[in-house]
């Protein structure tokens, strides 16, 4: 941590913490997910662990872009570039009811779709795809990011059994307890396929 100075912490969750911060290298602002991992079973450092190796092997200009990672004092910290519009979420709520233009969300929408391609691509299930974890750049390019529950699969047609997401965007397979594979992940879910 002694190469970044702590700007102000931007997020909290079960993980950890999200914090804003700048390199004393570049000079440029980073976020880091800071992972308490001391008081863990070794399978769940294995997963945290495995967050960062997922992100470190994608490169797409829809998904958040990995910096480095490393351990200290029983954290785990994941350095990522800093998306300064923030989320999704936010951005809809501070409309207040406004709202965007169609094309908007097209766009949106298809640099989403291109961003899972290359998740799909590379055999991974995002498996938490919702707003809060799509996030926007200065110039407006939005990227995919928070791959804390991401799942490796053997084969791209493996199914995936386990239940696991938020609520308000599971598709029905999961829903109704049925294997589920990578088009449980179109946007919005509902559609039958
Ligand atoms: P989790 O959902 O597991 O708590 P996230 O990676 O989604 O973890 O981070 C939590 C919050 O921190 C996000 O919803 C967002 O508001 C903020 N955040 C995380 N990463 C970034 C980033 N790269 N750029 C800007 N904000 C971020
Ligand atoms: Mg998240």
């Amino acid at each position: 941590m002694d190469k970044y100075e702590t700007v102000k912490k931007i997020g909290e969750g079960s993980f950890g913490k999200a914090i804003l911060v700048k390199s004393k290298q570049d000079g440029h602002q980073y976020v880091i997910k800071e992972i308490g991992i001391s008081a863990m079973s070794s399978k769940e450092r294995q997963e945290s662990r495995k967050e960062v190796a997922v992100l470190a092997n994608m490169s797409h200009p829809n998904i958040v872009q990995y910096k480095e990672s490393f351990e200290e004092g029983g954290c785990l910290y994941i350095v990522m570039d800093y998306c300064e519009g923030g989320d999704l979420f936010k951005k809809i709520n501070s409309q207040r009811g406004a709202l965007f233009p169609e094309e908007k969300i097209l766009d949106w929408f298809v640099q989403i779709s291109l961003a899972l391609k290359h998740v799909h691509d590379r055999k991974i299930l995002h498996r938490d795809i919702k707003s809060q974890n799509i996030f926007l750049t200065k110039d407006g390019t939005v990227q995919l990011g928070d791959f804390g529950i991401a799942r490796v699969l053997n084969s791209t047609v493996e199914l995936a059994r386990t239940c696991i997401g938020t609520p308000y965007y599971l598709s029905p397979e999961i829903c109704e307890n049925k294997p589920y594979n990578n088009k449980s992940q179109l946007l919005g879910s509902r559609t039958s396929y």
